[in-house]
């Protein structure tokens, strides 16, 4: 099977302290891949790196065939994102979040309903897409945010702690949307955790500690 991820030597150093010390894993078109390690152990930084929201100190990775330093853009236009805070508007409804996503991705006008209908049903929030989300619980907001990162069709979805703070029926609901991704959509989703039973749920995962 292909490769869609491929970091070698990934590193990245604030000052003197190096919070990433050498990655080097793959990961292959269409798996779940889990990136497992304690808090404080380089998992955030190394997906701010592939997702090219920081800039590696040293080493290479490459997403869909694309370089993370020289090819931003076209790295960007591979990826969804969902980052380990809420970054949703929670001011706007859920289906204005959807929207402006839609506009930054510069999804074509004329496909931008049927998406975010697509991605509403998904993850069951369709009833919910003119409520404001500031009144959303934080697994709606979750899977709002799901639904966002999968808006401009990314070969590969980035989930940074997905399960974090919520219940235990919330993750396992949480679970069950990001399996249904690799079953429906054919996508490769590369996840953060800190707990050790969510790396059953993945096709493979890699351990981080301490960089
Ligand atoms: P994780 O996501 O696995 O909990 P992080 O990648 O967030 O860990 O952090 C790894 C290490 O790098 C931690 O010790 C953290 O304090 C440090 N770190 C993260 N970001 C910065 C930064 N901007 N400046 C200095 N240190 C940082
Ligand atoms: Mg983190």
């Amino acid at each position: 099977m292909e490769n869609i991820i491929e970091i070698s030597n990934l590193k990245k150093a604030y000052g003197s302290f190096e919070a990433v010390k050498g990655v080097n894993c793959s990961v292959k078109k269409g798996e779940i891949f889990g990136f497992l390690g304690p808090n404080g152990a380089g998992k955030s930084t190394t997906i701010n790196m592939l997702s090219t929201m920081i800039r590696p100190s040293s080493g290479k990775a490459m997403i869909n065939g694309f370089e993370v330093t020289s090819q931003q853009a076209k790295v960007r236009e591979s990826i969804g994102i969902i980052f380990q805070e809420n970054t949703l508007d929670e001011k706007l409804t859920a289906y204005e979040n959807l929207l402006l996503h839609c506009r930054l991705y510069s999804v074509p006008k004329n496909v931008r309903a049927e998406r975010i209908k697509e991605v509403l049903e998904m993850v069951e929030l369709t009833d919910k897409k003119d409520n404001l989300v500031k009144t959303f619980s934080g697994g709606m907001k979750r899977r709002l945010e799901i639904a966002r990162g999968l808006l401009h069709y990314p070969k590969v979805i980035f989930l940074d702690e997905p399960t974090v703070g919520l219940d235990p029926q919330t993750r396992d609901h949480i679970w069950q949307y990001i399996l249904k991704l690799e079953e429906k959509a054919g996508i490769t989703v590369f996840l953060t955790t800190h707990y050790m039973d969510e790396a059953e749920h993945c096709d493979r995962f890699a351990v981080i500690d301490d960089g």
